[in-house]
């Protein structure tokens, strides 16, 4: 595998390069800009920012061309990574639309599914969540509770949800659901349904993060009304669209590999600058080996993405890229509070160079957790890929995420 860029793909790169100088806020690039203090505002400059990104042909740029996208090669997903990492762009609103429902709607839904959906996916006209764990369902997602029953022309939906992201913001829910009692294996009776969240029945309660911020709800469902046509595949047999979901969602996750390299990069400036922190030779000594695992975890990215691109969808391999940049934006995360001394503790207003490295080991915690526990990504590494023997335990529980 050659990854030097051709003059094609430097040329890209100056295409996406000049495009953000163009439309990131006044102030963006040279740290100047301010978040909106208040959380509406923030949720609408979020939701310009998606709009932007879809009038410049951006949002989804790996996507067909029949379906917006512009059908990008390996290598150009790689630039246009590379350049929204190296600015720090806003993070997508409509994350679970572009990188999970809308890919999965490509090759599950009804041609009314994709007609209805899919194009307001891109613009960011309607936000997506993932009603998938409950209370007593995350890593052993089949024992969800969550129940649709058939009644009429209707499914009423009730149940709970929890750590829904962008719940607070969506109009639609992927949500996972019970149909059936049929005491078979716990993966079988679950079905997939595309639910308006703007309906009566559904209560959203906010959680709030350790870091201070909103990111993520519980959500209660009580008679809340779907249609057949809002069922993705079939009745009782979900299980098969809810894992390819997962396999998406963990390649996005890997994908941040870029942003873990440029916070590598970040964090090597700083140490430079910083004689306590450069100058000790068991703190260099560690930067060499983070920067040799966060490569090694890079190109492996870049493997398992040109064989996605190849077959269309997502394999097992999915769960090394999560668990790599999840255990490593953990390890980089801790190893620089360490190094910081007491400063490492200040937030907000006395932290001397904003809470930029505070923030990102606050929130490192949660990677290995979002999206399928390193646990479970191991397990998945073991079984599908390695061919190892199944773990006892679970193959009495019936299965789980992974
Ligand atoms: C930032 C963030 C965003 C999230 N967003 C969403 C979202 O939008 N939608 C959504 O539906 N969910 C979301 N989640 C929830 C996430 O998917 C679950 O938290 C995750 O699947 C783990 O489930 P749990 O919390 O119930 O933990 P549990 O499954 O109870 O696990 C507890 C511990 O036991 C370990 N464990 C469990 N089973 C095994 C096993 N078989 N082998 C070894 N170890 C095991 C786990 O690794 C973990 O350490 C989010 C979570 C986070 C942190």
């Amino acid at each position: 595998m050659d990854f030097a860029f051709t003059k094609k793909e430097e040329a890209f790169r100056l295409e996406i390069r000049s495009w953000l100088e163009a439309n990131l806020p006044q102030g963006w690039l040279d740290g100047t800009y301010k978040q909106p203090e208040i959380e509406e505002d923030r949720i609408q400059f979020l939701k310009d920012w998606q709009r932007k990104l879809h009038e410049g042909g951006l949002a989804a740029i790996a996507w067909p061309e029949q379906f917006g996208g512009r059908n990008a090669t390996l290598m150009e997903e790689i630039v246009f990574q590379q350049e929204m990492a190296r600015v720090k762009a806003p993070p997508l609103i409509n994350y679970v639309g572009t990188h999970m429902v809308g890919p999965i709607l490509m090759q599950f839904g009804t041609e009314q599914q994709k007609q209805e959906h899919i194009e307001k996916i891109l613009t960011g006209e309607t936000i997506w969540c993932q009603g998938y764990s409950e209370p007593n369902a995350g890593s052993d997602l089949s024992a969800l509770q969550t129940r649709a029953v058939k009644q009429g022309d209707k499914w009423l939906i009730n149940g709970q949800k929890i750590w829904t992201s962008f719940g607070h913001v969506a109009d639609y829910c992927f949500l996972l659901a019970r149909t059936s009692s049929v005491p078979e294996k716990k993966h079988k009776g679950i079905t997939v349904f595309l639910v308006d969240m703007h309906q009566p029945g559904i209560e959203v309660v906010p959680i709030v993060s350790m870091n201070g911020e909103h990111d993520f709800n519980e959500v209660f469902f009580t008679d809340v009304v779907a249609y057949d046509h809002q069922i993705v595949g079939t009745i009782d047999e979900g299980w098969g669209v809810t894992m390819s979901l997962l396999m998406h969602e963990r390649t996005g996750i890997g994908g941040q590999l870029f942003t873990l390299q440029q916070q590598f990069e970040d964090f090597v400036k700083m140490a430079k600058t910083t004689p306590s922190i450069i100058e000790n030779p068991i703190v260099r000594q560690k930067m060499i080996e983070l920067y040799a695992k966060t490569k090694g975890a890079l190109f492996g990215y870049y493997k398992n993405l040109t064989k996605q691109l190849k077959q269309g969808y997502p394999g097992a391999e999915s769960s090394m890229d999560k668990l790599m940049v999840a255990e490593l934006t953990k390890e980089l995360f801790a190893f620089i509070q360490s190094v910081q001394g007491p400063e490492a503790v200040l937030w907000k207003e006395s932290a001397p160079h904003d809470t930029y490295w505070q923030n990102g080991f606050l929130t490192s915690f949660g990677m290995t957790i979002g999206g399928g526990t390193s646990e479970i990504q191991r397990n998945t590494i073991g079984e599908r890929i390695l061919g190892l023997p199944k773990d006892i335990s679970r193959e009495k529980a019936g299965n789980q995420v992974g």
